[in-house]
């Protein structure tokens, strides 16, 4: 079976083009008219914009939770106080239906796949198998010195989640290992998963100078940044998703561009938490390949990638006093192609024949979005999350018109309200 898609704009460009789509690819782009046959699925695009779907990376899906649990407070407080000793609380139904309830807010809002970096994975795996989008899953990993990693749970877990979901369905899940920060591991256990990642040819997810208190802590206790420190352990010799990156130096950005560190740019929960602005400049002449990641519903407080990217977009001009820097065509990028590179999704992020069919189409015809001279420029700076007509992954809708097709979304809303409301108060 094959799905048409009629009358849709690309990004960058105001004529309307047909696309076909066949065994999970975009495998025609035209402007004539492509013949369907019975069976297949047509799409009236109705003159509206198809783009690539976006690639959040880096998160925390079940910190929906989480939501709005523990605001306005400094990191280390947030984190020591609030977070870790309600998540000592978690249970796996927790983690399914906070998960469900992240999925179905960021396919909602035009994600087609995202990072995710927790705990009871596998529930995560199961809510991801369900709803049909992609991800790359890996099990939190914290450790210290006394962790002995042949009987260490949280290694023997990262390592199971490897065995029974890596490049599950053809790649729409890609399990990876997982360094929480520096300042939450020690040196001989990091070794080791640097090896088991390397032997594996896995990637690894991780937090590196979120804050300029824990990169200065770093120095001080290891005599050099949190980058460094893990190009000392090996890590970066495995494709890395640096999330944050806030208050890297030259130097780190030397090591990252040469080990081909992704970054994960999290601007809003930067912000919301006080850690302060990525050198988003610095990073992209360097070099260094930039994606865009919501991180957890505690620090954000929302997974929508359009405001992500449009908090990115303003956001840099704003702090160089220069209107030129981060332009509505290359944040679009960032929040797509940038996130699938980061993925290491080499045949998604992009609108191009033989590229997987991760489509989302955004309703131009919205008040807000009307008139349109630019289609990146209505990404970057008018479009809204409710613009978002239809998502796709791998040829599949899984959204259209406000409706869920893989989600029963009313029990999952009722599921989430009654176990998570209240939940880490009891
Ligand atoms: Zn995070």
């Amino acid at each position: 079976m094959k799905t048409i898609i009629k009358n849709v704009m690309l990004p960058g460009d105001t004529s309307l083009v047909n696309v076909l789509i066949e065994n999970k690819r975009i495998s025609k782009i035209t402007k004539e008219n492509i013949c369907a046959t019975v069976g297949d699925d047509i799409i009236e695009g109705n003159g509206n914009l198809l783009i690539s779907g976006f690639y959040n990376a880096h998160g925390h899906s079940a910190m929906t939770a989480l939501r709005g649990y523990a605001d306005d407070l400094p990191l280390r407080r947030w984190l020591f106080e609030k977070i870790f000793p309600a998540e000592d609380k978690l249970t796996r139904r927790v983690v399914y239906n906070a998960s469900m309830l992240a999925i179905s807010e960021m396919l909602s809002s035009g994600t087609v796949s995202f990072s995710d970096m927790y705990f009871f994975m596998d529930e995560t795996a199961r809510a991801v198998i369900e709803s049909g989008i992609k991800a790359n899953l890996c099990r939190g990993y914290t450790s210290d010195e006394d962790t002995d990693m042949s009987t260490d749970i949280r290694f023997a877990e990262s390592k199971r989640l490897v065995s029974d979901y890596n490049m599950y369905d053809d790649g729409r899940i890609v399990a990876e290992m997982c360094v929480h920060a520096e300042y939450t591991n020690a040196e001989r256990p990091v070794r080791t998963i640097a090896e088991y990642a390397k032997e594996n040819g896995l990637g690894i997810q991780l937090h590196a100078s979120e804050t300029e208190s824990e990169h200065n802590e770093c120095i001080e206790r290891r005599g050099k940044t949190p980058i460094a420190w893990f190009e000392s352990l090996g890590i970066l010799d495995s494709p890395v998703t640096a999330a944050h990156c806030v208050w890297v130096t030259p130097e780190d950005m030397k090591i990252m561009a040469e080990k081909g560190v992704s970054v994960a740019h999290c601007p809003i929960s930067n912000l919301k938490l006080g850690s302060g602005v990525l050198p988003f400049s610095d990073i992209a002449d360097a070099g260094i390949n930039i994606a865009l990641g919501t991180d957890g519903a505690s620090s954000n407080n929302r997974l929508d990638m359009i405001r992500e990217l449009q908090t990115a977009a303003i956001l840099h001009k704003g702090i160089s006093r220069d209107p030129v820097k981060v332009p509505a065509k290359q944040i679009y990028e960032v929040a797509t192609l940038g996130g699938a590179t980061a993925q290491r999704r080499f045949d998604c992020g992009k609108i191009a024949e033989g590229m997987r069919a991760d489509i989302v189409i955004l309703d131009v015809h919205s008040i807000h979005n009307i008139p349109l001279y630019d289609s990146y420029s209505m990404i970057a700076y008018s479009a809204s999350s409710s613009d978002v007509l239809m998502t796709m992954v791998d040829g599949k809708i899984l959204y259209r018109n406000g409706e869920f097709k893989t989600i029963d979304i009313e029990k999952i809303k009722a599921e989430a309200e009654s176990t998570l409301k209240g939940f880490f108060y009891r």
